[in-house]
């Protein structure tokens, strides 16, 4: 791509959407050379309830208002909770989003209102690849990264580029089955690191009602809460462990507010991993909470669109 010198300094201008449940986050960012930068960040309401097209709609005025704050953007890269077409620019199902998704076009009215090259990624693609490029695993050539929340997100990274497989769903690392007999997980099999370690089910294994209580309640000496993060910590490694022997990281970033649990949740990943991992060397790879907070998201897709655009180019 060729950088073009903006009015408030050198390199390209770029912008991410997340497109969530609740908000519509955003963040303009500045590529000088291989270097990264957020300009800024912002969020709307997503009002799902309104339906598919005037979400599209609001996801356009949304970036026009940030590109007259803060200049011409040469590319839009958005991030989706789900599954997406990446040939059709069409969202496919997208988990916890209210309204009709499957088959509905979003690169196409983007780029038709905006007139800029449009991108899709998944959510927690777009969160490895921001915690890449900008944040925690920055200058890594290869790392794996889970987001905890709602649902348990993944994403594996190697020689520098984050995975997407044949349609955008490479790296689903909350979705592998770590117990073949498990509780049901969401997606419709057993067993998942999901069903374990989602939201609901850490509060409930801390005895709280949600995961910032579980956290709070934990550091506060409760015994049932403690004991809750190690089991969590527990799952989480198992499933960690399997991804470090299918791919070698340098790093594991977490993300998610139970991340801010710190030794409570990371010592018992590491323990699991050291127990488990024998093909490698477990030393060597760190396990760190995410460096981005809530934007990373929105820091990704901004990113994803950049880089899929210079290579369309
Ligand atoms: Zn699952």
């Amino acid at each position: 791509m060729t950088e073009t010198q903006t009015e408030a300094g050198p390199g390209s201008l770029h912008l991410g959407l997340d497109l969530g449940v609740t908000n519509i986050k955003w963040a303009v960012l500045r590529r000088t050379g291989s270097d990264w930068s957020t300009v800024s960040t912002g969020q709307v309401p997503t009002h799902a309830d309104e339906g598919s097209e005037a979400v599209v709609a609001r996801m356009a005025a949304t970036a026009r208002e940030a590109m007259a704050a803060h200049g011409q953007v040469v590319s839009l890269g958005v991030g989706v909770p789900g599954l997406y077409d990446p040939e059709a620019g069409v969202t496919e199902f997208l988990v916890n989003m209210p309204g009709r998704w499957r088959g509905v076009p979003v690169v196409a009215p983007l780029r038709a209102m905006l007139g800029l090259p449009v991108a899709l990624i998944n959510d927690a693609r777009a969160f490895g690849l921001a915690e890449l490029r900008l944040g925690a695993a920055r200058g890594m050539r290869s790392m794996i990264g889970m987001t905890l929340g709602t649902g348990v997100g993944g994403v594996i990274a190697i020689d520098g580029r984050v995975l997407q497989g044949h349609k955008g769903t490479a790296g689903e690392l909350g979705h592998q089955s770590i117990d073949p007999d498990g509780p049901w997980c969401n997606c419709g099999t057993r067993g998942c690191v999901e069903a374990y370690c989602r939201a609901d089910q850490i509060a409930h294994a801390c005895g709280t009602e949600t995961v910032e209580e579980a956290v709070a309640a934990a550091h506060a000496g409760d015994r049932q809460a403690i004991d809750g993060l190690a089991q969590t910590g527990r799952y989480l490694g198992i499933g960690i462990a399997n991804a470090i022997i299918l791919v070698n990281p340098e790093r594991v970033v977490l993300g998610g507010g139970v991340a801010a649990a710190g030794p409570l949740l990371l010592d018992a990943i590491r323990d699991e991993v050291q127990r488990r991992v024998h093909v490698t060397a477990w030393e060597d790879i760190d396990i760190v909470p995410a460096s981005l907070g809530t934007f990373a998201g929105a820091i990704g897709a901004g990113v994803h669109g950049a880089e899929t655009a210079a290579v369309r180019a």
